[in-house]
C-alpha cells in the first residue's frame, strides 16, 4: 500500500496544527510549526486567510488523513466500512483508525510515531495473539495480544521510544506491559475514550456532499 514520501512538518504547517509525524522532533523546539506557524508557499502568517465551508470541511478531513498517515483512497476505504458498521459512522471511522494495528504500536509507546509503528509492522516486527502480522491496516480487536517479536526487541527506535514514551492514561483501553514488550486492546475505545480534537461530524458531511 502506497504512503506519503513528501515533507512531512508541510503538511502540518499546511493544517495549523502538530500532527506529531516526526516523533521526538514534534516535542521540540525543533518543531517546524513552533518557528513557521503558516501554510507553506506563503511569506506569513498573516496569509491564513478566512476560510470558505468546503474548505473548512476539507481541511478537518485532511488533517484527519495525514495524522493516521493514510492517501485519499485508504481513508474512503476506512469511511466506507464505518458506514457499514452499526452505529454512528464518525464514531465508527475514528475507532476503526484507532484500532489499526500501526496505531496501536504507536500508541503504546513502541515507536515514535505512526510512520515507525507502520516501518515496524511492515517488516515483520509485530506479533498479534502470538502470530506474525504485516498489514498495518490491519483492524485489532477487543481482547487481542499485540507484542514485538523477541527477536526484534533490541531495535534502537523500539529502545527510545519505551524510553520517551509517557503515560497511557489518556488511552485506558489500552493495557501495555513494556516489561514483555506487549500490551492488550481491554476494550474498544469509547466515545470519550476517542481523540476529541477531531470533528468527525465535518468529515462525514464531507464526503456526504
Ligand atoms: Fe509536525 Fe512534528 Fe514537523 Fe512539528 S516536527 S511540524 S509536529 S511533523
Amino acid at each position: 500500500m502506497g504512503r506519503y514520501l513528501g515533507p512531512k512538518c508541510k503538511l502540518c504547517r499546511r493544517e495549523g496544527t502538530k500532527l506529531f509525524l516526526k516523533g521526538s522532533r514534534c516535542y521540540s523546539k525543533k518543531c517546524s510549526l513552533e518557528r513557521k506557524n503558516y501554510p507553506p508557499g506563503q511569506k506569513s502568517k498573516r496569509y491564513r486567510s478566512k476560510q470558505s465551508d468546503y474548505a473548512i470541511h476539507l481541511r478537518e478531513k485532511q488533517k484527519t488523513k495525514r495524522t493516521y498517515g493514510l492517501l485519499e483512497k485508504q481513508f474512503k476505504n476506512f469511511f466506507k466500512k464505518a458506514e457499514d458498521l452499526p452505529g454512528v459512522t464518525g464514531e465508527n471511522l475514528l475507532r476503526l483508525l484507532e484500532t489499526r494495528l500501526d496505531n496501536i504500536i504507536f500508541r503504546m509507546g513502541y515507536a515514535p510515531s505512526r510512520n515507525a509503528a507502520r516501518h515496524l509492522v511492515n517488516h515483520g516486527h509485530i506479533l498479534v495473539d502470538g502470530k506474525k502480522v504485516d498489514i498495518p491496516s490491519y483492524v485489532v480487536s477487543e481482547g487481542q495480544t499485540v507484542e514485538i517479536d523477541k527477536k526484534s526487541r533490541q531495535i534502537p527506535i523500539i529502545q527510545e521510544a519505551m524510553e520517551s514514551h509517557k503515560s497511557l492514561d489518556q488511552f485506558s483501553w489500552l493495557q501495555v506491559n513494556p516489561a514483555n514488550f506487549k500490551g492488550v486492546i481491554k476494550s474498544m475505545p469509547t466515545e470519550e475514550q476517542l481523540p476529541q480534537d477531531v470533528d468527525v461530524r465535518l468529515i462525514v458531511e464531507f464526503y456526504s456532499k
